[in-house]
């Protein structure tokens, strides 16, 4: 619980409203937001309300006041709880993670930014080259890792379209010596086309607005978005992001992080590529097929490293094996080849960031690192994954996206609920067990269920349109390419062109195009398929680890500083499930400290304490406390730590020492 502030910033842990309802809750989740103050705890879990304004909260001074101090010495901040995860991994030897979940828009990147920055001051005081060599490489990859995955969005304009679980590795100093990035679903859809007022992924605008002219040049690019079809959406689209500055924050950050200057110019080829890609059109004279503008298509051959007939080729016909064992060359119709050729950029995009993320994973692995000699190498890992997204159109993105969040929502509240009954157990103390029933795992297994729909499934096609009724609200999906994205065909003949480009880049990126068509699977595994199994991964991989949450609140729609939206954080608090954890938490008891702590702080309110210890144990001054202020019956003395059931017991403490 954290330092009781005073009172006209309201109560900096929900844990001590006078009644947990959701009308105190959101009374003082309100005024806090109101006096700029963001973070408020549950216990240990941090809520934070996105300020949309600067906060000078940040600073040095800041990372001086919390680090290595407790959480309730202080007043809540996300640094708090970095700094108890940084301790438990430290001291216990524990593997903790840090869940940041909200929707798009609440800020879990920016937060899971200032984690990695204060978890980056604090460690390795005495600046050792290699251990700042990892720290340097871990944070600029956050600056790569948004330029490719991160879109304006309707809602966001620098909203995550992919999931990132970072584990940071420390050795037994605290020191971080590597990490390992996971990314989950990039919405690739969104390289060929957004939804109106949306952008396509950064990189393409820092490209065209921040490559220089020579290399523009050597591109065939023209600087301007709306020449090309997949950015032509987007070129009005207001943005706060700097386009130009960010080109070349990312290419610095590209080659801080090792990429050498081959790779960072295959990697804007491929961009370029993608781009001309878009622009590549086709006319059909009722018999065959053919590509307008051959212009375009040479230009990709030559950013590819591959053989302009092949680009041609793989665009108007593909390769299909027949019954007999027979290969053939199949010509596409106008409507294949569009498809295939929005299909190519969308892989091309995709496996493109698949590949920044393993290089960077290349440079951050733990090499050479032996337990015996080293000791036990411990991880922080650090959750920023898209947040429950309703649009006006929702398709399988935000139904995988929405799914991936009912699950986290599942474990939180499965590993809240443990994490309590742990607790007691340690310390001996018996409660009744709270039963939550927030999230109905049959919704869950509805979903389950369409996921493993195979491709073939006809049972979608009778209707356009069908409905979720998620734990943040009801979600009604088009059925309109819903099937296409799951099954995510791409024609064999395009992989094989991309594994015989003379690039070395991009052929490691496409190890599958050395398959022949004869060898390809039938029925490879949909990417629902890919995507479930991916979070059921990832949730046990949480699972095994001591969690921290960070609970992010939008305040309201119009990104401003000022607004507090009642309803609309009225409806984030409920489906997070903020008010069923602050009852959970005082079900028991609202308030636990250890002994020594307890006295620490209370010490001079009581006779037999202060201002000498005449009491043997701390356990035992501490029960001379609580009992010469006649709160007795509402606390319990576990090994270790005092639990107090009801805030008001310690509201009272608190005035006598303030008073004094
Ligand atoms: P998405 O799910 O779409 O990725 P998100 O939860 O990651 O959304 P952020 O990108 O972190 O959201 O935040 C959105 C915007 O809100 C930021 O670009 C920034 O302008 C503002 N913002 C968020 N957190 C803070 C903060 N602590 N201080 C100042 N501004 C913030
Ligand atoms: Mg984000």
């Amino acid at each position: 619980m954290a330092e009781l502030e005073g009172l006209e910033f309201g109560k900096s842990d929900f844990v001590l409203l006078d009644e947990v309802t959701m009308e105190q809750f959101m009374e003082n989740l309100k005024l806090r937001f109101e006096k700029g103050r963001i973070y408020t705890y549950i216990g240990e879990v941090v809520v934070s309300v996105n300020p949309y304004r600067q906060m000078d909260i940040y600073g040095k001074d800041t990372i001086d006041a919390y680090r290595g101090r407790e959480l309730y010495e202080n007043p809540p901040h996300l640094y708090a709880v970095s700094d108890a995860a940084y301790k438990a991994m430290k001291r216990r030897a524990k593997d903790t993670c840090i869940v940041i979940s909200g929707e798009s828009g609440a800020g879990k990147t920016e937060a899971s930014k200032y984690i990695m920055q204060y978890i980056a001051a604090i460690t390795n005081p005495s600046q050792r080259a290699e251990v700042e060599s990892v720290k340097n490489v871990l944070l600029k990859s956050n600056c790569v890792l948004e330029a490719f995955g991160n879109a304006k969005t309707n809602r966001n304009d620098n909203s995550s379209r992919f999931g990132k679980y970072m584990d940071i590795n420390f050795n037994f100093n605290g020191d971080p010596t590597g990490g390992h990035i996971n990314n989950y679903l990039l919405e690739k859809s969104r390289v060929v086309q957004q939804q109106d007022g949306e952008r396509n992924f950064h990189s393409f605008y820092q490209l065209l607005r921040g490559g220089s002219d020579e290399m523009l040049e050597s591109f065939h690019l023209h600087n301007d978005p709306a020449a090309y079809v997949y950015t032509r959406e987007g070129a009005a689209a207001a943005t706060s992001n700097n386009d130009r500055t960010s080109h070349k924050a990312v290419m610095s950050a590209l080659s801080v992080i090792g990429f050498s200057e081959e790779e960072i110019s295959s990697i804007y080829q491929i961009l370029a590529s993608i781009l001309l890609l878009g622009n590549v059109q086709f006319e059909s004279d009722g018999e065959s097929v053919q590509v307008v503008g051959l212009e375009a298509v040479q230009h990709i051959s030559q950013l590819t490293s591959t053989d302009p007939d092949g680009v041609c080729k793989s665009l108007l016909y593909r390769t299909v094996a027949t019954g007999g064992g027979e290969v053939i060359e199949k010509g596409h119709s106008e409507q294949d080849a569009c498809f295939g050729r929005d299909a190519f950029a969308k892989a091309l995009y995709e496996r493109l960031f698949g590949w920044i993320v393993s290089r960077i994973n290349s440079v951050i692995e733990v090499k050479d690192y032996n337990p015996v000699l080293h000791g036990k190498n411990t991880v922080i890992g650090v959750l920023d994954i898209y947040g429950f997204e309703i649009f006006d159109n929702n398709s399988f993105e935000q139904f995988c996206i929405n799914y991936c969040n009912e699950k986290l929502q599942q474990l939180f509240i499965e590993l809240i609920l443990q994490q309590e009954q742990g607790e007691y157990q340690r310390e001996g103390i018996t409660w009744q067990h709270v039963r939550q029933t927030q999230t109905d795992a049959s919704s869950l297994d509805t979903l389950t269920l369409l996921l493993w729909l195979s491709p073939t499934d006809k049972t979608m096609d009778f209707q356009k349109h069908f409905r979720i009724r998620h734990y943040a609200g009801d979600v009604t999906y088009s059925v309109e390419g819903f099937l296409d994205k799951n099954k995510d065909l791409l024609f064999q003949d395009f992989k094989r062109l991309m594994y015989n480009s003379s690039d070395p880049v991009l052929k490691e990126m496409w190890p599958d195009g050395q398959l022949s068509i004869t060898e390809v699977t039938k029925r490879p595994l949909t990417a629902a398929t890919l995507f479930k199994n991916s979070i059921v991964a990832l949730v046990d991989k949480l699972a095994c680890k001591e969690p921290y949450y960070v609970r992010c609140i939008k305040p309201n729609e119009m990104k401003s500083p000022v607004l507090f939206d009642d309803a609309r954080c009225q409806h984030q608090v409920a489906y997070l499930g903020l008010l069923e954890n602050v009852m959970v938490r005082r079900a028991g008891f609202a308030y636990r400290q250890h002994y020594a702590r307890f006295l620490q702080r209370y010490k001079m309110t009581c006779e037999y304490t202060w201002p000498n210890h005449l009491m043997g144990s701390d356990r035992e001054a501490v029960e001379a406390i609580v009992t010469q202020h006649g709160f007795q019956d509402d606390v319990a003395y576990g090994h270790t730590k005092l639990f107090v059931r009801t805030p008001r017991s310690l509201f009272s403490l608190e005035q006598e020492r303030a008073a004094l």
